[in-house]
């Protein structure tokens, strides 16, 4: 479970981007709808610790990730909007040495984790190509199978399906129903369908805050 508690981010020019956001996310898929500029990706990068909240806490069963960087690593899987910055190295290589810098050091492990998440991801037959020439659902998959190393406990998936098309779409959702069956996975979206197709709990975002909070079926309606 995790619980955010009253979390506000206010950004250096004085733009308020969470404006007391609390929100207690259980094991399973879990959507966070919202327009541009609600605020989805500051709290992704918020509970990612990659910026500090103004105020507020994040505790993820009962551990207080703020206070503990170290411990987050290790339960953190983050695909972030803007992973796409592909290096002409394989995606074989690219995950191995991203398995490094999780701390899995010993080779065979790491093989071990590599050639487990190539295939989860269905890249294995890709394995040996360079991620640059990927295409953007071959991208995602692969965003996905470095979020996975280490097998976190809480994966946060940022805008993944922006420009996907449909196949393509429906094959992550896929991937990431499979994932959400025994790990905490937020979905950041602007798309509502993403989230009715995925995601038995939801809230929505706007303006920093949030509007509602519950079940998709009961919210969109009122939406
Ligand atoms: P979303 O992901 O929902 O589109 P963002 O979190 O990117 O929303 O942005 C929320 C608000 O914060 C917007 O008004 C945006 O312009 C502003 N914002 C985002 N990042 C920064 C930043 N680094 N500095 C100042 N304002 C920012
Ligand atoms: P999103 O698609 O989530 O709304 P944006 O396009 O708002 O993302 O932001 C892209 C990048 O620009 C982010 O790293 C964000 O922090 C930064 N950014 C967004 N708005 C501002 C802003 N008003 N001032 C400074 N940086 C910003």
């Amino acid at each position: 479970m995790l619980e955010l508690n009253d979390l506000r981010h206010v950004y250096g020019d004085g733009t308020v981007a969470l404006d007391g956001v609390s929100l207690s996310i259980p094991v399973g898929m879990f959507g966070l709808l919202g327009p541009n500029g609600a605020g989805k990706s500051s709290l992704m990068r918020t509970i990612a610790t990659l910026q500090t909240p103004t105020s507020g806490s994040i505790r993820f069963d009962g551990i207080d990730l703020l206070a503990d960087p170290a411990r987050l690593r290790q339960v953190l899987g983050y695909l972030p909007q803007d992973f796409g910055v592909y290096p002409r190295v394989t995606a074989y290589d690219l995950l191995d040495h991203m398995a490094v810098l999780k701390g899995i050091t010993v080779k065979a492990d790491r093989r071990q984790t590599v050639e487990t998440l190539l295939d989860r991801v269905n890249l294995w037959d890709v394995r040996k190509r360079a991620v640059a020439g990927f295409s953007g659902g071959m991208r995602q998959r692969f965003g996905i199978a470095q979020a996975l190393i280490g097998s976190p406990r809480l994966i946060i998936v940022d805008e993944p399906t922006a420009g996907l098309d449909p196949e393509e779409r429906n094959r992550f959702h896929g991937l990431l129903a499979e994932i959400g069956e025994n790990v905490v996975v937020i979905l950041s979206t602007h798309i509502v369908e993403d989230v009715a197709d995925l995601c038995p709990r939801m809230a929505v975002l706007a303006a920093g805050r949030i509007l509602l909070d519950g079940a998709p079926q009961e919210l969109i309606g009122a939406m």
